[in-house]
């Protein structure tokens, strides 16, 4: 099932990260759509496989994780659409004024508004909460319920995350701002590096495996790492991790749980354009937004999307309603209070 990758897509990638990408000559002819992705290929090629099927037209895909604003400017013209797995880079996109407007009914009936952007630049795709994770065996329920619990002494050396400066939280932070101002922001940020139980690091799955390991209590995470930690195959003992903790949807009796999305838009230049608008509504469809959510244990961003159990497990939640266009321009200013609290190198005594 893992073993999808075909030669020539193999040579797809390596040329890609060799900075000297690309697609064939004949990716410009009718029928095709050229697709840079940065979600990966389980996620992405069954999606494709069924567009292909129904559609007819050919996906040339180029996978990447780094260098794909260099690329795209390097090469006007060879991309047409981008799928991203994050809301920032998105953005990075936007602001480097690489993408281009779409209006379509079908996005617009699919996506709600404070997914996409107000002059459909881009357009979410999927969507996860960033929430509290916090030990069953050490945390009560109902003991922790909103991010400004957080700041609250009871936590005291009892709290782990990875580096403020990592987009996940940078947005938090920016939501933070946008309904609070700068001020109680950088108070809020205060309080959180005051009760960390270590120095910021690793990744949003290692804060799981320190409240396993009793090194913290309470942890910030996107939701869809619980899914894959509990279904990991290579590394079994991530179920284990995802076991020892519970999932708080925070602010749910105010502002409601923030969230990010992963989505898609249209390069600037585009030339298969009618093909990619076609994709990119594919892929906010009921068909696509199903399988999407069920591998990778995200929620749909099309409302009325049957979720699988496990999501349904965890319990409906109510969504921070921002655009997320809003939260964008508070990033540069989360960023800065991130350093200016110096929140990655907390003073820890024990
Ligand atoms: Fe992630």
């Amino acid at each position: 099932m893992k073993k999808w990758v075909c030669l020539p897509l193999i040579g797809f990638l390596s040329l890609a990260l060799s900075g000297a990408a690309f697609w064939p000559a004949a990716a410009e002819a009718a029928g095709e759509v050229n697709l840079y992705s940065y979600r990966q290929p389980f996620l992405i090629k069954p999606l494709l496989d069924e567009f292909t099927k129904r559609t007819g037209i050919k996906v040339n895909v180029v996978f990447a994780d780094k260098g794909v604003i260099e690329q795209i400017k390097a090469r006007p013209g060879a991309a047409d659409a981008v799928l991203t797995e994050d809301f920032g880079r998105l953005h990075d996109l936007q602001t480097a004024n690489l993408l281009e407007t779409v209006r379509s009914r079908t996005l617009e009936a699919n996506v709600p508004s404070k997914y996409r952007h107000p002059d459909g630049l881009w357009y979410g795709l999927t969507v996860r909460g960033r929430v509290l994770w916090v030990s069953k065996d050490r945390v009560k329920p109902g003991e922790i319920g909103s991010y400004e619990d957080l700041t609250d002494p009871k936590w005291k050396g009892r709290i782990c995350t990875r580096s403020g400066k990592h987009v996940y939280n940078l947005l938090l932070l920016a939501s933070v701002i946008a309904h609070k101002g700068e001020v109680a922001a950088k108070e809020w940020l205060e309080g959180l590096r005051a009760n960390l139980a270590q120095k910021p690091q690793g990744n949003d799955r290692s804060q799981a495996k320190s409240i396993q390991a009793g090194q913290c209590d309470v942890a910030l995470g996107n939701t869809y790492y619980v899914g894959k930690m509990l279904t990991e195959k290579k590394n079994p003992e991530q179920k284990q991790w995802a076991e020892a903790i519970r999932l708080v949807f925070p602010n749910q009796k105010d502002r409601g749980t923030h969230v990010n999305v992963s989505g898609a838009g249209l390069v600037k230049g585009v030339k298969n354009r009618e093909n990619a608008v076609k994709l990119i509504e594919f892929l906010s469809g009921d068909f696509a937004q199903k399988l999407y959510a069920d591998q990778n244990y995200e929620y749909p961003v099309k409302p009325g999307v049957p979720l699988n159990d496990l999501l349904k497990s965890w319990g409906e939640f109510k969504a921070d309603d921002i655009n997320l266009a809003k939260l964008a321009e508070h990033r540069v200013a989360a960023s800065r209070l991130v350093d200016r609290v110096n929140f990655d190198n907390p003073s820890i005594r024990n």
